[in-house]
């Protein structure tokens, strides 16, 4: 078995801002600087593990066949019995990927980190839109759980949706640093950036503040219990990212989910 990144800009559907398709070539540089190395806390050397590669950018072209195209190169990856960390793009193409997973691993749980439930029906006419993947999937049936850690923009309309679908939201106001989650089964990490703090990843579309450090989310991964068969880090936006500040962070929460892949 092995682990690979994989790159998806695709930003098409951001409600407010773009920039985040810019956001694998960065993620990437961030993780390939000298200034740091391709360890993880656990011990694995990504720079010379055979089993970690990288496979590049899938081409996505925009309109309506880049869902399309986006499952199919995420089916051709993990197809060759390789887990993936795809970096988004914006939360958006979570929805492809997990029905893409889904299809490989039933019963799978989803858990979210997150300011936001991206629980939206739909936004400004659009259902695609990355404030609404998660009803997609939702909607499909695609996952055996939804678990959302971090939240703390849920209003009314997304809260219906929550309750509808089931879904359990840790909302940030009930967050301790001890929060360990297990899960039966496979899972798949999606995580946003801006779950985090601004002042630790402040290059993000939509900064919230009152998130979680940086320390917080590497403990909630190393604590994870289960199986962990797919990732995506999403959200970053290098027109935002003063000094590559937070595409540091995405490169090393990268690596840290590369671990958890590699990990059985
Ligand atoms: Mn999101
Ligand atoms: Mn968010």
């Amino acid at each position: 078995m092995t682990a690979a990144l994989l790159g998806v800009p695709w930003d098409e559907h951001s409600s407010f801002l773009r920039g985040a398709a810019l956001a694998p070539p960065a993620i990437r540089a961030a993780m390939r600087s000298p200034s740091s190395n391709l360890s993880t806390e656990s011990g694995l050397d990504l720079g010379t593990d055979p089993r970690f590669w990288d496979a590049g950018d899938l081409e996505v072209e925009p309109g309506p066949r880049a869902l399309e195209a986006i499952e199919r190169g995420i089916r051709e990856a993990i197809g060759k019995g390789t887990r993936v960390v795809a970096l988004g793009g914006d939360h958006a193409i979570t929805y492809p990927s997990v029905r893409v997973h889904a299809a490989r691993y039933p019963g799978l749980t989803l858990v979210q980190l997150d300011a936001h439930p991206d629980l939206y029906d739909e936004l400004d006419g659009d259902r695609l839109s990355h404030a609404c993947p998660f009803s997609r999937i939702l909607e499909e049936g695609l996952v055996r759980r939804l678990v959302q850690v971090g939240v703390r923009t849920l209003n009314g309309p997304q809260r219906t949706q929550a309750e509808r679908f089931g879904v359990e939201v840790i909302e940030m106001r009930a967050w301790r640093p001890d929060l360990v989650l297990s899960a039966d089964g496979p899972v798949y990490v999606s995580l946003d950036l801006d779950a985090l703090d601004p002042a630790f990843a402040p290059g993000v579309s939509h900064p919230e503040p009152g998130g979680l450090s940086s320390r917080d989310v590497i403990g909630l991964l190393q604590r994870l219990q289960g199986k962990v068969v797919g990732a995506d880090v999403v959200e970053l936006n290098p027109t935002r990212d003063e000094k590559g500040a937070t595409a540091r962070v995405a490169a090393k929460l990268a690596k840290e989910l590369l671990a958890c892949l590699l990990s059985d």
